[in-house]
């Protein structure tokens, strides 16, 4: 019987794209500082690229579109980072996970970089809603998911096998990756507008369900296949 869930953090619990909001505000107002511009004109290039083109090199794009030197990035990947994020938790979060909370053990398993993992869960408030939380980065980069130990280390911490356990996430060559190493089954959200909600990729892990919001979860906890679970 399913007796945790472990929860991924970024666009599992809240918008992550509200957090790319913040950062890009944060890197407009330095590049206007450095002359490179009206920020409001800075940030509406950052979030298109992100959200339109994709978040890979986003920076870079920027610099050659607006013309600042290619070697500002690193430091502004630095003031992106070290934003004080603005976050509220959704409603329908906290109301899901108060729900849950009276019948499971609940964790957060998040990568990231620690300081900015952190900066996020205090900014929601989670550290009061659930029983665990486990950044992987605690543990070294190289055992961000899809590496199963800190999955199996927020397992321990709830006092729960692996296989009592179920995770939840949005990313699968991270989320539902890591927890078929760990033996664990899976739910993914494809929450509307989170950035791998329509994104798919053939090879990627299959989780065992998809849903769409966090309020479905519990109607689809009993459908586990019953050997994957204890
Ligand atoms: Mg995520």
């Amino acid at each position: 019987m399913i007796q945790a869930i472990l929860f991924d953090l970024d666009d599992t619990l809240y918008p992550e794209a509200d957090f790319c909001r913040g950062g890009f505000a944060a890197v407009a107002e330095e590049l206007e500082r450095r002359g490179a511009g009206p920020a409001a004109a800075a940030q509406e290039l950052l979030e298109s690229i992100h959200f339109r083109e994709g978040r890979e090199n986003v920076l870079d794009k920027a610099s050659a579109r607006l013309g600042f030197s290619a070697g500002w990035v690193p430091e502004l990947v630095g003031t992106f980072r070290r934003h004080e994020p603005d976050l509220t938790l959704p409603e329908e979060t906290a109301a899901a996970l108060d729900d849950l909370h009276r019948r499971y053990r609940l964790g957060i398993v998040t990568d990231g970089h620690a300081d900015v993992q952190r900066r996020k869960l205090a900014a929601l408030g989670l550290a009061e809603r659930v029983d665990a939380i486990m950044i992987a980065d605690d543990l070294g980069r190289e055992h961000w998911k899809p590496h199963p130990l800190p999955l199996r280390v927020c397992c321990r911490g709830l006092g729960v096998r692996p296989t009592e356990a179920v995770l939840v996430g949005d990313y699968p060559p991270r989320d539902m990756a890591a927890a078929a190493r760990a033996g664990m089954a899976s739910v993914r959200i494809r929450t509307p507008g989170g950035y791998f909600s329509k994104r798919d990729k053939a090879g990627w892990p299959r989780a065992d369900f998809d849903i769409r919001k966090l309020a479905e979860l519990e109607g689809v906890l009993r459908r586990i296949p019953k050997q994957k679970v204890a």
